[in-house]
């Protein structure tokens, strides 16, 4: 479900978090966060599921210790994001490491810290076994399953660099075996790109014969990939149903391995995007030959996400919501073309007005950077009715701390 054009969140008024912390400004809904959790929880029915945030999405530990709460366990893709985890209370075994390609040095660490780790290559594979002889170790598959003959949408296709072939498994088992490696799990994630449930079962359907094949199992981790809406138009993974076939399908398969498993999963976007609010002010409206810009106090620094995958992202104007509709474009104060959304309905713009983006949970704060040498926003999360301040606005003196200056 689309957000709505909240004025207010948890009854805390946008305007006043806007004058109390200035703009822009990140906001983000527990209330929100916690709901997805349990949907996303109680839509499978299973003797033991896992699931692991992907830290990735929104990385701020006060959101990671929701999560503690809520009993989840985090999927991290660096050493520094296994740092995080920790940092926020997770017991390393409840960290699950999946690196793509990196050093084993970095691999070495996490090992040494006790957290779950993932291998997404051979090469590793053998390291791990060599060095770690009895490490329970989980291996990542990827299915090469193609969704309706259209590489644009297929997931794991057969030119990712993610995860060991399925075509390798002769090879995986020669190495497993010969070198008396612990698999305790299999796991594959296809990406963010799966458009039906239909896909995500087909892919499974592998990644269960391969689980077949290991005897030492004890979980199969389906990774994550599921849609979320960014515009009305836009398809939505129903999890409810896909909870219920893969729930049927999980259940034969431990029935038919003959020992229990865990079913794993790792949702980022799903579960963080949508309690997510970007608040922005306008800083000039200005009307040239063709258009109207709206220009803001931000830019791609701070979400990237419209420039970087041409992503949609939901406008609205909270300082004046039942103006007259007019069409603007809404641009960021980067020196390029720095564009937030193209010809967007949004009421009527005047200038000091705050504009809200939606979906601003996922992969926005994130990726947000100092470019222009700007500072990075503040971050709040609304929690039991109150405002909490879980990241400070950067200052002068965050832009100069690695700085080593030299006389010329
Ligand atoms: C990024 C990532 C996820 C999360 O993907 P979402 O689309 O945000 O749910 C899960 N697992 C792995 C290994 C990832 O790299």
């Amino acid at each position: 479900m689309l957000q709505s054009n909240a004025s207010e969140i948890q009854g805390i008024s946008v305007e006043s978090l806007c004058q109390e912390f200035g703009t822009p400004l990140y906001v983000y809904d527990a209330q929100t966060i916690i709901n997805k959790y349990t949907l996303f929880k109680n839509s499978f029915s299973v003797n033991s599921l896992t699931i692991n945030y992907a830290v990735k999405a929104l990385s701020n530990p006060s959101v990671l210790k929701i999560f503690k709460q809520l009993g989840a366990n985090l999927d991290t893709v660096s050493i520094q994001e296994i740092q995080l985890g920790l940092h926020a209370g997770f017991d390393p075994k409840n960290i699950v490491f999946t690196p793509s390609g990196v050093s084993h040095e970095e691999l070495k660490k996490a090992i040494d810290l006790g957290v779950k780790i993932n291998i997404d290559n051979l090469n590793t594979l053998e390291y791990v076994g060599h060095i770690y002889p009895t490490l329970p170790i989980c291996i990542r598959f990827n299915p090469h399953v193609m969704a309706g003959g259209n590489a644009n949408i297929s997931v794991g296709h057969i030119d990712s660099k993610f995860g060991i072939s399925i075509h390798q498994i002769p090879l995986v088992k020669r190495i497993v075996e010969t070198l008396d490696i612990n698999v305790e799990g299999v796991h594959m994630h296809t990406g963010s790109d799966i458009l039906d449930v239909d896909v995500f079962l087909q892919a499974a359907d592998i990644l269960f014969d391969v689980a077949k094949q290991f005897d030492t199992l004890k979980y199969i981790d389906f990774g994550s990939g599921f849609k979320i809406k960014y515009k009305e138009s836009d398809h939505e993974t129903d999890v409810v149903e896909f909870g219920k076939e893969m729930s049927l399908r999980f259940n034969a398969f431990e029935q038919e391995f003959g020992k229990p498993l865990t079913l794993m999963f790792e949702p980022g976007k799903f579960m963080v995007s949508e309690s997510g609010y970007f608040f922005v002010k306008t800083n000039l409206v200005k009307q040239t030959t063709s258009t109207i810009f709206a220009s803001v106090d931000s830019g791609f620094n701070h979400l990237i996400r419209p420039m970087f995958y041409n992503a949609h992202h939901e406008i609205y104007n909270v300082s004046n919501p039942d103006g007259k509709p007019r069409i603007y474009t809404v641009v960021g104060y980067i020196c390029e073309s720095d564009t937030f959304g193209y010809n967007r309905k949004i009421s009527e713009i005047k200038e000091g007005d705050i504009l809200g983006f939606k979906n601003a949970g996922a992969y926005c704060f994130s990726m947000a950077s100092n470019y222009n040498s700007r500072y990075r926003p503040a971050e709040i999360l609304i929690h039991n009715n109150e405002a909490k301040l879980i990241r400070e606005r950067e200052v002068f003196n965050d832009l100069l701390k690695n700085l080593v200056e030299v006389d010329i």
